[in-house]
């Protein structure tokens, strides 16, 4: 019968089994997928096989011996054709095996076999009772799955209680209650509802294109297993230039690459560096991405396959799930330990091409060929004399958050406030229907829409390349002054993962215009606009990432060692301030020119300072000689006072694939973020540019005090360590 997916075919079965008289026993393999271990939360006993052994011992065990599970209660045991996580297939004679158990069925799990094995039920004896499956995985579309059922057990489905349209032939209800349900076929009683009609007529067309495709599905399997084999090899020989393996895969004992009735085309594996460590996968995620590579990482919903194969403990996972690890976020190493895998697959569409742009693609980024002094691959700052002078070269603000900048013209001094540069991410983007707001990871568009101040008029306009329109909102924040087409109401967006109350217009044409430049239905939003913010609304500037702030502290000692610990001081000296804001972010052109450099040497796209969204860039005295560029120095800084005014530095500033949005044409690049990845990075994160924050100073109430103000052309001085600074 047809259901959703493979999960709404599993429920199926649970929900007839909880129905038999005093409910059911359930016993799974480790290697389940989670919508299978669910179902023990239905059953009235439950057990989990923790490998094939157990399950052998129970096979072979006498069908009335004494233990946990002989009752006479019904019993189902599930297992997975193919284990969703390292594509291990599992034997698949333990279907008629069960057989031989009193009131024993087993729900076959084939959904990730299917795509690549050729599923064979024709002999009903040796058939599993219940078996699910997911069509889109084998053909991609339509988005639709199977519960196939051996005729001589489908009486367990009949004993539902409840009925819905399509399943029932006559209901009574009023003054009477009575019902008869549909007796012809099986399916026709379980089908709840109306069938996805228009998807099941697509299968027709879905298996034939697939067979006119790629021939029949034990071909599909022939060149999926001759491929996960050279990719699986290919992993295994990668060493860095001491010998150590980069790929710790995690195989199956009992599977063979090569061997389809034991392994499937998936190889899931950790990566390390040369000293041991783990790579983080979401950084491995990321570099993926800018080079087209698809691939899933993480818990990949096979909780007892990861737990056994990470040797995670119980205690541990609930450890790490206090300490805030979940599906799918990038806490991919705690306590020195993966919490999750990297996941490749490869099928009927792939080529060995594929498979070799893979393993260049994890030559080229994490296998280290040359045992650098320091332990990872990183630009070292140089160190600074005392004599060079810096200035600012130019300074920018981004009214509208992740949308593009404005130059803030030459001598104009600017103010700069607690929170950062005046009017900087002063308004957002935020989605209408699930109030995030936007970001040009997921919309480089967003590089095209052009806010600039107009203080004469008292406007922010907005534009966007290549149209007409312009929108104006006024700067003022009171809202008396307001007409009825610019009023607002107050709506809690999420801003990188905070909630903050913000501002959001009324106007149609206003979230019309930015709709429409964007193809996604969104609003204009203020952050409460009074000059003295509430301490929440510091949150508008958060970019200093949560995980930032772990990987400052556990950052090696082969990156300058004042980093570390001018952060840990802060952390300690200003809680609030870290924790909430990031207010400025400093990036130095000789660093910019450092990176360019590289970048043009393996024949890439130089980057504009544009693209780190930078607010101050700082570059060296022109009267330096050519080549005595001091690149990173940066790094080592503590505070740098700028013109009249200090700053403290906060830390480096995080990157990822979102510096690859050419700002003036929003189309995605695989520089400068490729070349970053092997130059910048410390503990498998990226990192370009700096975080600073303006530190009000001086005793005395001077003008300058009460309006701080830089402008573009100021000195500035740097400093390495805090006693300098008095
Ligand atoms: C994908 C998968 C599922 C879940 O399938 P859905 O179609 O998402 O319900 C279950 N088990 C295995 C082994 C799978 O690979």
């Amino acid at each position: 019968m047809f259901v959703a997916n493979a999960t709404a075919g599993i429920k199926l079965v649970a929900d007839a089994f909880r129905e038999q008289e005093g409910g059911f026993w359930f016993g799974y393999h480790r290697n389940c997928h989670t919508s299978i271990v669910g179902v023990r939360e239905v059953a009235v006993l439950h057990r989990c096989f923790d490998g094939d052994q157990e399950v052998e011992d129970w096979l072979s065990a006498s069908s009335n011996s004494v233990g946990s599970d002989a009752t006479t209660q019904t019993k189902l045991f599930a297992y997975p054709g193919q284990s969703n996580m390292n594509g291990r297939r599992l034997p698949l004679d333990w279907c008629g095996r069960v057989r031989s158990k009193d009131a024993t069925y087993t729900l076959f799990d084939a959904a990730a076999q299917v795509s690549t094995a050729q599923l064979d039920l024709s002999d009903a004896s040796q058939a599993p009772d219940f078996t699910v499956l997911s069509l889109y995985k084998i053909f991609g579309f339509p988005d639709l799955g199977a519960l196939i059922v051996r005729k001589a057990s489908g009486h367990i489905l009949q004993r539902r209680a409840y009925f819905g349209g399509g399943t029932v032939e006559m209901v009574l209800c009023v003054k009477e209650q009575w019902h008869a349900r549909k007796a012809d076929s099986l399916h026709t009683q379980l089908e709840d509802g109306s069938l996805p009609i228009h998807s099941i007529a697509a299968a027709n067309a879905a298996i034939d294109t697939h067979l006119e495709l790629f021939g029949s599905l034990r071909r599909t399997s022939r060149h999926a297993t001759y491929l996960v084999e050279k990719l699986y090899n290919g992993l295994k020989s990668l060493k860095h230039a001491n010998g150590v393996e980069v790929c710790q895969i995690y195989k199956d004992r009992a599977s063979t690459y090569g061997d389809a009735a034991t392994q499937g085309p998936i190889v899931a594996f950790n990566s390390r560096n040369s000293l041991g460590g783990w790579h983080s996968n979401t950084e491995v995620e990321k570099l993926a991405a800018v080079r087209n590579i698809h691939f899933r990482t993480g818990g990949l919903c096979n909780p007892g396959g990861i737990a056994s194969s990470l040797g995670l403990a119980p205690w541990e996972m609930r450890d790490n799930f206090s300490a805030g690890q979940r599906c799918g976020n990038d806490n991919d190493v705690m306590a020195g330990k993966p919490t999750g895998m990297i996941r490749v697959s490869v099928g009927a569409m792939s080529t060995i091409a594929d498979v070799d742009a893979f393993l260049n693609f994890m030559r080229e980024f994490f296998v280290e060929e040359q045992l650098a002094a320091a332990p990872q691959a990183m630009d070292p700052p140089t160190a600074t004399l005392a004599s060079r002078t810096y200035y600012v070269e130019s300074l920018m603000v981004y009214p509208i958050k992740s949308c593009a900048g404005m130059r803030i013209p030459l001598e104009q001094p600017w103010e700069v406030q607690k929170e950062g540069l005046a009017w900087d991410r002063e308004w957002c983007l935020v989605h209408r229907g699930t109030s995030t707001a936007l970001s040009q990871k997921r919309y480089p568009r967003m590089a095209l829409i052009r806010p600039t101040l107009d203080f004469k008029q008292g406007l922010l306009r907005v534009r966007v390349v290549g149209g007409d329109d312009e929108v104006t909102v006024p700067l003022s924040a009171n809202p008396n002054v307001f007409t009825a087409a610019e009023s607002f109401n107050e709506q809690s967006t999420n801003i990188c993962g905070d909630i903050i109350t913000a501002q959001v217009y009324n106007s149609s044409k206003l979230a019309n215009f930015f709709s429409e430049a964007l193809g996604v239905d969104c609003q204009l939003a203020r952050f409460p606009a009074t000059r003295k913010r509430s301490k929440s609304a510091r949150h508008s500037k958060a970019h200093l990432q949560s995980h930032q702030k772990r990987a400052n502290t556990q950052m090696p000692g082969s990156f300058p060692v004042t980093l570390l610990q001018r952060d840990q001081h802060l952390e300690q000296a200003r809680p609030i301030l870290l924790s909430n804001e990031s207010p400025i972010l400093i990036v130095s052109r000789s660093s910019l020119n450092r990176l360019n450099e590289r970048i043009k040497a393996s024949n890439g796209k130089a980057a504009q300072a544009e693209v780190f969204r930078a607010n101050i860039v700082i570059a060296e005295d022109l009267q330096a000689a050519p080549g005595t560029e001091q690149p990173y120095a940066e790094d080592c800084w503590r505070h740098v006072r700028i013109g009249s005014q200090l700053f403290q530095m906060l830390g480096a500033c995080r990157r990822c694939q979102m510096v690859c949005v050419d700002q003036a044409t929003a189309i995605k690049n695989e520089e400068p973020f490729v070349t970053l990845a092997k130059t910048r990075k410390i503990d498998g994160k990226v990192f370009f540019g700096q975080h600073a924050c303006h530190v009000p100073d001086g005793a005395e109430v001077s003008r300058q005090m009460q309006h701080p103000t830089i402008k573009v052309g100021d000195i500035v001085m740097p400093f390495e360590n805090d006693s300098a600074v008095r």
